[in-house]
């Protein structure tokens, strides 16, 4: 197997000291990526090459980079196989959802260079006689960005789209989790043409994720940090930017709530609640991990919900015949059988699933849950779903800002100016009404309150992100000064 290398400065290159590190398959056990293991002193090189790029990029026309942003999306998109293949052996994860991710990614790419030419500034009424004043938008600096693994396509192309189609340059940190993933993606950036040091990339081991960052936020060149992953680590992230006074845009955890009046289509909600629990494992931000449900419908809901998890079956994504496949690894899914564990010594009633067969884990579906239990404010992460019952509107928002995350949510009712009215009063920056949590369309400003992190990525919402707004004037130079 050959080991994945550096993109520093356009060249393919090994660590410093020929460093590696392996990524190993959930299910089998074997090695399925064996990776480069950047050094420090490695990262710095990589923001370098970032910054020696910058000058030259950022001067580049609109149409330049929409055009490499095109092809780009097309050198993805005829990766779909490879990535597929990638995805379920570092990551256990199912054909359906490499599908979705290229799919996706592809259209984040090709909004991002629709974008080029929406970066815009203003004129602004001066007070000076005879000045122009204005205000423009202009590139960054290099920017940093951090992707995790779970959905490994569509958060690696979102964290650099729109920061190359700015006119900035990139450091990308690839997740230990997905290097293969992650460098597929960076292999069809290239091949759209991109030039040598725009987009740089580093793999690392595990245990020096902390001092790489650190020191890559501190690098000077660096102005813009942008990382998606665990509130834990997000508010490291955070700490270090504000250190260094580089603005970040944080994309954390979430606990979504999915709230389902008394009017709900429970047909609908019951074919939104399932998608939005169980896709990809419950591995998305957006999952839906608790079901509001108003106790008019509960029994109702939780009867014909529980029938449709059932149906749900968990195995091996290279095989290819289940609609679930692996959690990422075994500790994850201890942590979450440990979660359903705590529940049912707590009083839950266990509707569906709750076993596991190593990473196999099935669609978990719990009732009763209350705030005594883990469950109840612990992010899953994992293929469970836990109800909440409730008694009236004021209790189910209550119950949906419960929580110290608010990235997604949803409601289900048919009387639409009513479920508009709980919508409002939702602590998240994402809800849906008639519509599951998981939900993510490229030209949206996607991102959360609270503990899910702060700052949008998606369209004109992006723009604003990884570009410096500017006041520059012209003006005729006539001496009106008091001394
Ligand atoms: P994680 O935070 O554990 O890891 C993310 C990255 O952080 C890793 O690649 C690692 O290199 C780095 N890291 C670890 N320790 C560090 C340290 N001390 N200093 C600096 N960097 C460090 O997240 P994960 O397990 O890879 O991803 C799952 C999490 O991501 C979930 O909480 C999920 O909800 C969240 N997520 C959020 C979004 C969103 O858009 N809001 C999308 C997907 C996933």
């Amino acid at each position: 197997m050959s080991v994945l290398e550096l993109l520093i400065a356009g060249e393919k290159v090994s660590a410093e000291g020929g460093r590696t590190f392996a990524r190993n398959n959930p299910l089998t056990g074997g090695v399925a990526t064996e990776a480069a293991a950047a050094t420090v002193a490695d990262a710095m090189r990589a923001a370098d090459a970032a910054a020696a790029a910058f000058p030259e990029w950022s001067a580049t026309g609109p149409g330049q980079r929409r055009a490499l942003l095109m092809a780009a999306a097309d050198s993805l998109e005829a990766r779909k196989g490879d990535i597929a293949v990638a995805m379920a052996e570092e990551l256990g994860a199912t054909a359906a959802w490499a599908g979705f991710n290229v799919m996706l990614a592809a259209g984040m790419l090709r909004e991002a260079a629709a974008m080029t030419t929406m970066i815009k500034g203003e004129i602004i009424p001066s007070n000076r006689p005879g000045s122009m004043a204005m205000a423009i938008r202009q590139p960054a600096g290099v920017v940093l960005s951090m992707a995790p693994w779970n959905a490994p396509v569509i958060l690696g192309v979102r964290s650099l789209a729109m920061p190359l189609a700015c006119g900035n340059t990139v450091v990308m940190k690839s997740s230990e989790l997905s290097p293969r993933t992650h460098a597929l993606i960076v292999e069809a950036m290239q091949e759209g043409g991109l030039p040598a040091g725009v987009l740089n990339v580093i793999s690392n081991a595990p245990d020096d994720a902390a001092d790489i960052v650190e020191a890559l936020i501190a690098h000077p060149a660096v102005r813009r940090v942008n990382f998606t992953g665990s509130t834990r680590v997000g508010r490291i992230i955070a700490k270090l930017a504000a250190e260094h006074l580089k603005p970040a845009l944080l994309e954390l955890g979430g606990k979504a709530p999915m709230i389902v009046l008394d009017d709900a289509d429970l047909d609908k909600a019951v074919a939104a609640a399932a998608f939005g629990a169980y896709m990809n494992q419950g591995q998305i931000c957006m999952s839906t991990e608790r079901l509001v449900v108003h106790e008019a419908v509960a029994d109702a809901f939780v009867e014909k919900l529980a029938a449709k998890v059932r149906t749900l079956a968990v195995g091996d994504p290279r095989e290819g015949n289940t609609p679930l496949g692996c959690v990422v690894d075994k500790n994850a899914v201890e942590r979450i059988m440990g979660l359903v564990r705590d529940a049912q010594d707590k009083g839950a009633k266990l509707v569906a699933g709750g076993q596991a067969d190593g990473v196999l884990m099935q669609a978990t579906l719990l009732d009763h849950v209350t705030p005594a239990m883990r469950i109840y404010t612990e992010e899953s992460f994992g293929p469970t779903a836990s109800v909440v019952r409730v008694g009236s509107i004021d209790e189910a928002v209550r119950v949906a800002n419960d929580t110290e995350y608010g990235l997604s949510a949803c409601i289900f009712g048919e009387d639409t100016v009513r479920a508009m009215n709980v919508a409002k009063r939702i602590e998240s920056g994402i809800c849906h009404i008639n519509g599951p949590t998981v939900h993510d369309e490229a030209q949206m400003p996607f991102g959360g309150v609270k503990d899910s992190g702060y700052g949008r990525f998606g369209g004109t919402a992006a723009i604003e992100e990884f570009t410096t707004l500017r006041w520059i004037t012209v003006q005729d130079g006539t001496p009106h000064y008091p001394i």
